[in-house]
């Protein structure tokens, strides 16, 4: 493998394949999380590299892309091919092919729902083919600047001028597109510090980037704002803007799902949360509250991909 291009792109830093240079010149220091943490950015992209790109068509020429980290949403219309988050770039071929099969528009719009290379490694190669790329204002500043993502014990590097949005907001943004009403809308601190809602008035149809994992554990990235209150904060959000007719997109898990789902996991986070709260406030450590399992009545369900009851256990205790 080429490692000097890897050093120098997002997309090929990956300290799992450089990991022992790296601790030589102390950019990795050995942690209990370490094997789980890395394990858990190369197992993404390790099966984007192999996963086929699938493709659901829901209502009012949107589609939903599952198989390149994210799920993406596709709108295409007279105006082009607008995206929501642009997956791995590895996919790129898989991509490509299932965009030209939703039809011949060339790529005008790409909105990051937030920062993650999962979401926005895709930038670079999307804005080369003509997207222009819309992102809260805290999600160009992470792209632009190294970022350490210390659950995940991982560095990225500055992404490249093409992959940094040329637009972004604060908290609102709405624009016409192919006639269609696209809202665009800041949580908050909540899976990051620079999470977007992306709502299609007409189709009713909600993305929910990283706030919403759908029947998995999410993570929650606290080295760039997130927190478990925040997620809650945002699964309330994301109730309260949805009704039973919504197809809700999920950042991950099951790609189409709807406001009955999306409760399950707010109620979910809840629980956890509330329990524990409890073992850090009778003074358990880290260690000992994961021992508690204070997930258990939800692993079966939840606890089945790369947030493992125990790392989930370990997310929600540092923000209680
Ligand atoms: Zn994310």
């Amino acid at each position: 493998m080429d490692v000097q291009r890897g050093l120098l792109t997002r997309r090929g830093f990956c300290l799992c394949c450089i990991g022992g240079g790296f601790a030589a010149a102390g950019w990795l220091t050995p942690r209990e999380a370490f094997a789980e943490a890395r394990g858990l950015v190369s197992l993404i992209k390790d099966s984007a590299a192999v996963s086929p790109v699938k493709t659901h068509k829901l209502r009012n020429n949107i589609s939903v892309l599952e198989g390149s980290g994210g799920n993406i949403a596709v709108l295409t219309g007279p105006d082009g091919k607008l995206l929501v988050d642009g997956g791995i770039g590895v996919s790129r071929a898989r991509i490509t092919r299932a965009l030209a099969d939703l039809g011949r528009e060339p790529l005008a719009l790409l909105i990051n729902t937030h920062w993650h290379f999962d979401h926005a490694d895709g930038n670079e190669w999307l804005h080369a083919e003509g997207a222009k790329i819309i992102a809260q204002e805290n999600t160009r500043k992470h792209l632009a600047s190294i970022q350490r993502v210390e659950d995940w014990d991982y560095n990225f590097l500055p992404s490249p001028a093409g992959a940094i949005p040329s637009e972004v907001f604060a908290k609102e943004h709405s624009l016409k597109f192919s006639g269609a009403s696209v809202g665009l809308k800041y949580y908050g601190p909540a899976h990051t510090n620079g999470d977007i809602s992306v709502t299609f008035g007409e189709a009713n149809i909600l993305h929910t980037g990283d706030t919403y994992w759908n029947n998995i554990y999410p993570f929650i990235d606290y080295s760039t704002g997130g927190s478990i209150d925040g997620m809650i904060a945002a699964s309330d959000a994301n109730l309260a803007a949805v009704n039973n007719d919504t197809i809700i997109i999920p950042g991950h898990g099951t790609p189409v799902s709807n406001k009955a789902e999306l409760q399950q996991f707010r109620d979910m986070l809840v629980a956890i949360r509330d329990n524990v709260a409890k073992l850090k406030k009778e003074g358990r450590t880290r260690d000992e509250a994961v021992a508690a399992r204070p997930t258990a009545a939800f692993d079966a369900k939840w606890g089945q991909f790369v947030i493992d009851p125990g790392f989930f256990t370990r997310l929600v205790y540092e923000g209680v």
